[in-house]
């Protein structure tokens, strides 16, 4: 993409409306714009890494073997009767009449609607295990919408439904789920601590939340700091295998993690002293498994092997999709701007032209945008007629991970510069030795995607 012909609105400006960093660059990256409290729309950077998080969670829910649908935003209440929460929900449901005065609700989440649909279609044992899931948004008229998308009224969500035959197999999805959120939080260069959790109004025994780390975090977590030395880093997982999920799900939960609605202050006192970590968190996805209460409420049964019915053991799973650009950016900047991770960047690198007009510096932009290009990366040339300092703030703000810098000085020696945006290292080289080394630095980034 060349700036000149892409649709970037900054701001020069910090935006006196936002509390927190990562509202403020998104604000400032013109990656959002808001609509309505608690409501936005996604400009063209924004939406690009939004995509880049949705891509990854797919990629990363085929490998689990879980299964893409899409579900209405606008749902009949009646299902909701059926389960009894249209009127446990409260005010957090946005309900709507349609024009013959039935009763409609834009989706807060979805487990109704996929427990209808699980029931007209399935009903032998064989059938099972089944895991389906969507991307889609959702609307909860949050009390107070706060910090951009973060807490937003709609928010896009990944949320994801198990069916098993029992119990134990249920929880092989649980420990699934748990083991496949560590790979997709990793590969947006996140560390999300999955903490043991309460159930909320949805209800259940088994709930975990994940959390990534940052001192805007709404929930106070404890935690022993052992957690944060652990990696998923490439480990091959067979998602079928149960007893190494559950080895996956041992060693990432056995060390002391809770929010402060669990925490236990008798217990968190045997974690030893100096390794005590107190600190805040933002919640990016959470597991339930909450057995049959689904289920046997909208008779949700299979046959089983005796050929006798039986109410099918069910879980939820959500990832918060767009509140993780937020969190993403929260655990990613300094005071120029964003550092985007190189599984989520909007562009891949930025070329940045320091004499446009100049027909060396020109033609040498131009071989680069081309040779990235041919490469499946994507490049972002700044080829403004504007000053250097201008350009170089822009794309620190926009935050890509990497720039060329190209300039006829430079060139007369045959060189460009290449500037990780992380470290500040610039180092010189020639352009065909710096597209290749921004080529290397994504094959594992470009790699994982394709294996999902
Ligand atoms: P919270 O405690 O933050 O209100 P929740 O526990 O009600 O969230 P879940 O039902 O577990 O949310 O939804 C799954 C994920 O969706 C959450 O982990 C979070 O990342 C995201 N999410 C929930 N509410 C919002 C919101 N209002 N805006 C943006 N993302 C949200
Ligand atoms: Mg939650």
């Amino acid at each position: 993409m060349r700036l000149t012909r892409y649709f970037l609105p900054v701001l020069k400006e910090n935006p006196s409306e936002a509390q927190i960093v990562s509202h403020r660059l998104m604000l400032r990256a013109g990656m959002i714009k808001q609509a309505s409290s608690g409501i936005y729309s996604w400009l063209p950077l924004g939406f690009k890494v939004l995509r880049k998080i949705e891509d990854i969670v797919h990629e990363e829910q085929a490998r689990a073997g879980h299964i893409a649908i899409q579900m209405p935003t606008i749902q009949s209440a009646d299902l909701w009767r059926e389960s009894g929460r249209y009127d446990d929900y409260g005010e957090e449901m946005l309900r709507i009449k349609d024009r013959h005065g039935r009763d409609m609700l834009f989706t807060p989440t979805a487990e109704e609607l996929v427990t209808d649909i699980f029931r007209a279609h399935v009903s032998s044992y064989k059938d099972l295990p089944l895991t389906l899931y969507q991307i889609q948004w959702k609307f909860r008229d949050e009390i107070r919408p706060r910090f951009g998308i973060m807490r937003g009224r709609e928010f896009y969500m990944k949320d994801g439904y198990n069916f098993d035959i029992s119990k134990e197999a249920a929880l092989h999805a649980y420990n699934r789920h748990l083991v496949s959120y560590l790979r997709t939080y990793e590969r947006m260069g996140l560390q999300a601590i999955p903490m043991r959790a309460d159930s909320g109004p949805i209800g259940g025994d088994n709930t975990h939340e994940f959390l990534v780390l940052a001192e805007t975090g709404e929930s106070e977590v404890f935690y022993d700091s052992a957690v944060t030395d652990l990696r998923f880093g490439d480990r091959e997982i067979d998602y079928a295998d149960v007893a190494q999920c559950a080895g996956v799900l041992e060693e990432f939960t056995s060390r002391y993690a809770r929010t402060d609605e669990t925490h236990d202050e008798a217990l968190f006192n045997g974690v030893p002293e100096e390794r005590r970590r107190v600190a805040r968190g933002i919640e990016v996805g959470q597991i339930f498994y909450f057995g049959t209460k689904y289920s046997e409420a909208m008779g949700a049964t299979v046959q089983n092997a005796d050929g006798k019915p039986v109410p099918v053991h069910m879980g939820s799973h959500g990832i918060g999709v767009s509140r993780l650009l937020g969190a993403i950016i929260e655990a990613n900047h300094d005071d120029n701007g964003i550092i985007w991770p190189e599984g989520v960047t909007p562009f891949h690198c930025g070329i940045i032209n320091l004499k446009q007009g100049d027909e060396a510096a020109d033609g040498a932009c131009e071989a680069l945008y081309s040779a990235l290009t041919a490469a499946g990366l994507e490049p972002l040339y700044d080829d403004r007629k504007e000053r250097a300092g201008g350009k170089f703030a822009t794309m620190d703000l926009i935050g890509l991970p990497w720039r060329i810098t190209v300039g006829p000085r430079g060139l007369k020696n045959g060189v460009v510069e290449l500037t990780s945006r992380r470290t500040g290292i610039s180092e010189e080289m020639t352009p065909e030795a710096a597209v290749a080394r921004v080529v290397e630095i994504y094959v594992p980034h470009l790699a994982a995607g394709r294996a999902g």
